[in-house]
């Protein structure tokens, strides 16, 4: 696509390369990403570790960051709430509202250690710049069982699994006060939007295997609020996201499409467009183990080039129709479908 994006983005790749290689040791240099797990994937970190690992982060950061549980699973695990920077730029990044698409936690982990431990002075002044608020896996309970909902085996849900439990992401509609919500963890999110009040909120998930016509695969797929009732600024606003996140993703080599989601009200997605925010959806594809590693990179770049983008003031000059330019989403790759059962917003 052409886009003044690509005027300014060897300045960005430099910039973006100065805190990355300054945050890390030499040893992770090349791939600031997960430990490996025995089948070459990326090794997950446990509830516990963390829990222990954001405390890490924020006594390494030194005041610059702040980790805090803003609500309780029905399990009774902290939902985690991380917090960097002073500037007037809000953006919130929700991880793992579904418990088995975690790539998105482990991403959003190295964002936070990357631009909280960087001294460099593109750190420092992205770190005035912006508020980078996290929500951590929203869903603890389901990732300790490997599974979408949140965990309550007794309730009979609109939206989830009857003996499960709710699927969080139906669960944001703007007129279910967080009070008279069933979903803790969709209460939580809630009530953090309205304190943090983030102009920019990027929900992250995972999809199965696609691949476009040419029969290259589909790394990631990303959309913009589509419910009709969202206000034509904050449509405007996501697809400015949208553009950017598509470059950052595409240069880390990723291979982008549309999602095709639903307009129900419920979605995050929409549910925070229609509360004024730019709102996009993020899907990483649930990859064999050996690409895990690389998604979680190309996820981790677009992290902290939106939050540059966000601090330094390059949005504004997105053209928004570039965003209906990304392609649609192709073909289920053949023989993944029982595999990579992710039902998203299809199920709306
Ligand atoms: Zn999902």
């Amino acid at each position: 696509m052409r886009s003044p994006r690509h005027v300014i983005r060897p300045l960005v790749r430099l910039t973006l390369t100065s805190i990355a290689a300054l945050a890390i040791g030499a040893s992770t240099l090349v791939s600031p990403a997960a430990a490996s797990s025995s089948d070459g994937g990326v090794r997950l970190h446990t509830n516990a570790e963390l829990a222990r690992t954001l405390a890490q982060i924020e006594r390494a950061a030194d005041g610059r960051v702040d980790v805090r549980s803003v609500g309780t699973s029905n399990e009774g695990r902290p939902l985690w709430f991380a917090t960097l920077g002073t500037g007037p730029v809000r953006l919130l990044y929700v991880t793992q509202q579904h418990g088995d698409e975690p790539l998105g936690t482990e991403s959003a982990i190295h964002a936070l250690r990357t631009l909280a431990l960087s001294d460099s002075a593109t750190a420092r002044q992205l770190r005035s710049k912006i508020t980078l608020g996290i929500l951590v896996r929203v869903n603890p309970d389901g990732h300790e069982r490997n599974w979408r909902f949140n965990f309550d085996p007794d309730a009979q849900p609109e939206f989830g699994q009857v003996g499960q439990g709710y699927d969080i992401n139906r669960y944001h509609n703007p007129e279910i006060a967080p009070e008279d919500n069933p979903v803790p963890e969709a209460a939580a999110v809630q009530r953090t939007y309205a304190a943090f009040r983030p102009a920019i909120v990027v929900d992250y998930h995972m999809q199965g295997r696609y691949v476009f016509p040419d029969g290259r695969e589909i790394t990631t797929s990303i959309f913009w609020p589509n419910n009709p009732d969202v206000s034509a600024t904050a449509v405007r606003a996501s697809k400015q996201v949208a553009v950017r996140v598509h470059g950052a993703f595409t240069d880390a080599r990723a291979v982008v499409s549309q999602y095709p989601g639903g307009e129900f009200r419920g979605i995050a997605r929409n549910a925070y467009g229609l509360r004024g925010s730019a709102s996009l959806l993020v899907e990483l594809s649930s990859l064999p183990p050996e690409r895990e590693q690389f998604q979680v990179r190309t996820a981790y770049e677009s992290m902290i080039d939106l939050a540059e983008a966000a601090g330094f003031g390059r949005l504004a000059g997105i053209d928004p129709a570039e965003a209906d330019a990304i392609p649609l989403r192709g073909e289920e790759l053949p023989g993944t479908s029982a595999a990579t059962r992710h039902l998203e917003d299809d199920a709306a």
